[in-house]
């Protein structure tokens, strides 16, 4: 019988593009899929933007917007707090989880409007509350990870043996988890270090990983064994047996715009000559880093094309969009000018998908998101690792130490990433025997990739085995 499936993307770009993606694989294989949608507690151009493309591409796929919470009733008392609570309060990850949990009511009255025709409710890896809606309704519900094995393999492990509210420890303190190579406390994101007021409710979120039925997870077999073996095997939770894993990937969304005036300037390029530099839906650098980028660029004489966004204020965690770029005054003097044959930078946004996939791109600077990350590996790319905010530093690890795929841009871990840097890397990824060795490597990868989603490849065989397990939860 046709299976129906409710997907809950949670917030950020991040998360609902490949929780889209996913979507078109229920439809493949037959499903109806509805994606429950929630509104930003701010206001996010580029979460809308995503929305409004993911929802004009997906015609098989149905986009409900879940209505608003109920206004919180404050607790006497409440409303006297200090400046500490009241700004830990504001903190955009605290604001992220307090509206995820405050959708719980509207998810269930929106679920059980459509019962008993819902097979499964499939969840981001932020909205644990959920888990507690599909137990009411007796509903068998699932992760869909938006980050990779290696991710899952410490996560798992270590929001369920922290007994604190963050993870304070010395940044070189080296970490051993199974399923991931050795790497420093530092690398740990710092959303969850060091007193942080998002460590409390991310960690709390990942400790519920292993009370779903399963975890699909956007990755494949062979792209990460190590971690897959650790997981299957139980070694990742300490106190709790792992449910079944199933790596349903490499799922990219995206991509087929056309008319961007980038893809027409990189239609003038010869073949694989562009390094491609881009920083996720929210990476911001400051002036000064932007200027040693500028510089760099400048100086390796390779041709680029780089995404720049306005500064952000460190200080301000309203989330409030930013304005357009001022490039002139952001970069150095007669910069744009002087590269202007060899290059291009586009204002706050480009269509990375089309762009990384481009045959004239040729390497790709990027921070490390997932969904760049797998991006850039299906468009048998060299990454240039440059982590800036949430687990992306632990990625930069696997991408380099496991994976191979990548190197890292030193620096990333100091005030900036200087402009020689910048030179020597991207010509070494560009001209040199090393950047041609990996760029085979990644190639490689990349076939494999492909060979995965293909039938009978580990990724589709293991979506099968998902919606098999699936009818088996159905009918006990
Ligand atoms: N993205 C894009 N254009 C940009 C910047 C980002 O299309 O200029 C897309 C990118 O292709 C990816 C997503 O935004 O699908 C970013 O997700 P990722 O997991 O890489 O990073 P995050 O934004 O979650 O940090």
């Amino acid at each position: 019988m046709k299976k129906s499936v409710v997907l809950y993307p949670g917030l950020g770009v991040g998360h609902l593009t490949p929780m889209v993606a996913l979507a078109n694989v229920f439809v493949q294989h037959g499903a109806t899929v509805t994606v429950a949608l929630v509104e930003p507690p701010t206001t996010s151009p580029e979460f809308s933007a995503a929305l409004t493309r993911a929802a004009a591409s997906n015609p098989s796929v149905t986009f409900h917007v879940l209505p608003p919470p109920p206004p919180p009733s404050s607790p006497a008392g409440s409303s006297i707090s200090d400046d500490a609570t009241s700004s830990a309060q504001q903190h955009p990850i605290v604001l992220m989880f307090e509206r995820l949990k405050s959708m719980s009511p509207p998810l269930r009255n929106f679920l059980r409007s459509r019962l008993p025709a819902v097979d499964a409710l499939v969840l981001d890896m932020f909205c644990g509350d959920a888990l507690d809606v599909a137990a009411e309704l007796n509903l068998p519900v699932y992760y869909f990870y938006a980050s990779g094995a290696g991710d899952v393999a410490v996560f798992i492990n270590l929001s369920r043996s922290t007994t604190t509210s963050s993870v304070d420890l010395d940044g070189d303190t080296v970490l051993s988890f199974p399923g991931a190579p050795p790497f420093k406390a530092s690398d740990l994101p710092q959303e969850i270090s060091n007193g942080s007021p998002g460590a409390k409710p991310i960690l709390h979120a990942l400790s519920r990983l292993p009370e779903a039925d399963g975890i699909l997870i956007n990755t494949f077999e062979s792209l990460e064994p190590r971690a897959m073996r650790a997981l299957r095997d139980g070694l990742c939770v300490p106190d709790h047996s792992t449910p079944p894993v199933y790596c349903i990937g490499p799922l990219v969304s995206g991509g087929g715009e056309k008319e961007h005036e980038c893809l027409r300037w990189l239609d003038t390029q010869p073949e694989n000559s562009v390094v491609f530099l881009s920083f996720g839906s929210m990476g911001t650098f400051p002036k000064r880093q932007l200027e040693e980028i500028a510089i760099g660029l400048e100086r390796s004489g390779q041709r680029f094309l780089w995404v720049v966004r306005s500064p952000r204020d460190p200080e301000d965690m309203s989330g409030k969009p930013l304005p357009e770029p001022d490039l002139d005054a952001l970069l150095p003097e007669g910069f744009l000018g002087r590269t202007k044959d060899m290059g291009l930078v586009v204002k706050s946004w480009a269509p990375q998908v089309d762009v990384l996939r481009h045959r004239a791109t040729g390497a790709f600077v990027t921070h490390c998101g997932w969904n760049s990350t797998l991006e850039g590996i299906t468009a048998g790319l060299p990454l240039l690792c440059w982590p800036l905010y949430a687990e992306q530093r632990m990625n930069k690890v696997f991408i380099v130490e496991e994976m191979k795929v990548g190197v890292e841009m030193s620096g990333y871990d100091e005030e900036v990433v200087k402009a020689e840097e910048v030179e020597t890397k991207v010509k070494w990824v560009m001209e040199s025997e090393g950047g041609q060795a990996l760029r085979k490597r990644v190639e490689e990868v990349k076939d494999k990739a492909s060979q995965a989603l293909k039938e009978g490849g580990s990724s589709h065989a293991a979506f099968v085995e998902f919606l098999k397990d699936l009818d088996n939860m159905r009918s006990l």
